[in-house]
């Protein structure tokens, strides 16, 4: 499942812990840290056991940005999120016009794929979402 791998990482900096002084805490493997902390995802057992060695609650580890936690086709919770966004022309042209912060027309994208079923979605970053309202290339409908 999804962890919010920077909050991870904040909390642990915050008590001026090492990976291996959280693995310790949490009774988990240094390898299982290091994973966490780069690929965003751990099972829920080690979800809850980090979240025990750092004093928070499992949902304050729920990935903010992590639209789809449990496939919406499947009910499987083996679901995966892109740790990168990418540009939404590499995935065929101009899928959603002017809603790029840059120099680019169309905006970035994060894909999330269910491990079990294959169902694919790809959700806006957010600082495309907030140019929705005022984009005159945008209708509300
Ligand atoms: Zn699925």
């Amino acid at each position: 499942m999804n962890v919010d791998a920077k909050r991870v990482l904040e909390a642990r900096l915050a008590r001026g812990w090492s990976q291996e002084e959280l693995a310790a805490a949490a009774e988990l493997n240094l390898r299982t840290i290091q994973r966490i902390e780069r690929t965003a995802t751990a099972s829920l057992r080690s979800k809850r056991a980090v979240a025990d060695a750092l004093d928070l609650n499992i949902q304050d580890l729920d990935d903010k940005e992590s639209k789809m936690s449990t496939c919406p086709e499947c009910s499987s919770d083996q679901v995966f999120q892109s740790a990168d966004v990418v540009d939404s022309t590499t995935i065929g042209g101009e899928l959603l016009p002017k809603l790029s912060t840059g120099r680019f027309s169309s905006a970035k994208l994060r894909p999330v794929i269910c491990g079990d079923c294959g169902l694919l979605r790809f959700y806006v970053a957010q600082e495309s979402l907030q140019k929705l309202s005022s984009s005159k290339h945008w209708n509300r409908v």
